[in-house]
Order: structure tokens, then C-alpha cells, then sequence
């Protein structure tokens, strides 16, 4: 027996073979109706800051119902669905950061969506940035604030040395976030930094 699709929890029915029966096989987590709505993207985007984007997935219907059910419906099992593309994206030579969750967010919401992608992509990682704190007091609107406030600070323990580092995380949409993050690596010294994300949603 084999566990039942992650999305659609039918049985995986993919007939017998000889290299699932000795387990050579890699573990299927989808069934292949499922399967087919993912196709690849592979986004390459360079910039100054940014050097280099990799995203793995346009913002379809498919990705947009994987992430509201990973992320809000909080369906941590779905992490594995893309374990072994992010492993083979994230390669194992740079210093891997995962963007952090909004400390907002992290009451609503109960497990760091980004640090449970690269666990199950068995890939170390270090949590070199912070999420700094918007005040909501004051005559600022909360939105005015959002947009002068730097987003991240670094971590008091945090070294950065003159290496390329990998930022991690699910969406990446007006690259706000992952520029901040890059150059604030960059500020303290990093040579290079590069990010992967597993979605690329275009704003018309
Ligand atoms: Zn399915």
C-alpha cells in the first residue's frame, strides 16, 4: 500500500514495478492527475542587488491552490510535494537563508512555512535575518511605516563572510522582500547573494 495523493488524499495507484518493489523507486506524493497540474517554470531573473532569482513555478492555478492550502489551511504534509525539486535547485554550496516569518504572522499562523519547505528538503540552513517590528502607535499610518522601515535586521549572532548566499523563500512577487534581505547581507559583507523561490507571481 502506498500513502494516499497529498492533494487530492485518492490512492496512488501506479502499478507495480520492479524498482518500486525493491524500493528504488523515489516515493510518489502525488497522483498523477495531480501531478500533471504541476509544470515547471524555471524563471531566471538577474539584477544588481539581487544577482540571480530562480523561481520554480509560475503563479498558476495549481501552485495558488498548493499555497493556500500549505500556507493558510496550514497542510504542512505539502511540503513535501516539492522536497526533491528544491533540494536539486538549492544545489549544497552556498550558505542557504530562509526569509522569516512576520512576527505578525507567526500568531496566526502555527509553523514557519519557509524553514518546513527546507527541512523537507533536507538542506541546513542558517536564520542569519530578523523581521524588525512595526510600531502601529503614532499619527504614521501603519502602511506609511511599512514602507520606511526596514523589514530585516541581522541576527545578533549572525557573521556574514565574503561568500554567496542563497535567500529561500515560497513567493516571490515584488521582490521587496528579497532585495532588502540582499542588501543587508550585502552591507555586511557577503560577495553575492542569489535567491530561490518556488513560485514567481507577476503583478499586471
Ligand atoms: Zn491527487
Amino acid at each position: 500500500m502506498t500513502d494516499p495523493c497529498l492533494i487530492c488524499m485518492k490512492p496512488i495507484n501506479d502499478g507495480l514495478t520492479w524498482q518500486g518493489l525493491l524500493n528504488l523507486e523515489k516515493k510518489k506524493t502525488l497522483c498523477a492527475d495531480c501531478s500533471k497540474r504541476f509544470v515547471r517554470a524555471d524563471i531566471i531573473e538577474e539584477g544588481p542587488v539581487l544577482d540571480r532569482v530562480h523561481s520554480l513555478y509560475a503563479y498558476d492555478d495549481a501552485m495558488r491552490d498548493w499555497l493556500h492550502q500549505y500556507k493558510f489551511l496550514q497542510d504542512v504534509a505539502l511540503a513535501d510535494v516539492f522536497a526533491d525539486e528544491l533540494k536539486k535547485a538549492l544545489g549544497g554550496k552556498d550558505i542557504i537563508v530562509p526569509i522569516p516569518m512576520h512576527p505578525e504572522r507567526a500568531v496566526e499562523r502555527t509553523f514557519s512555512h519557509v524553514e518546513t519547505l527546507l527541512d523537507r528538503a533536507k538542506r541546513p540552513y542558517r536564520q542569519l535575518l530578523e523581521k524588525t517590528t512595526v510600531s502601529v502607535m503614532g499619527e504614521k499610518s501603519r502602511q506609511e511605516r511599512l514602507q520606511m522601515e526596514p523589514l530585516f535586521r541581522l541576527a545578533d549572532t549572525a557573521t556574514i563572510e565574503p561568500v554567496t548566499y542563497l535567500l529561500v523563500d515560497d513567493i516571490y512577487t515584488t521582490g521587496t522582500t528579497l532585495r532588502q534581505a540582499a542588501e543587508l547581507l550585502k552591507e555586511a559583507g557577503a560577495e553575492r547573494v542569489e535567491a530561490v523561490t518556488l513560485i514567481r507571481s507577476i503583478q499586471n
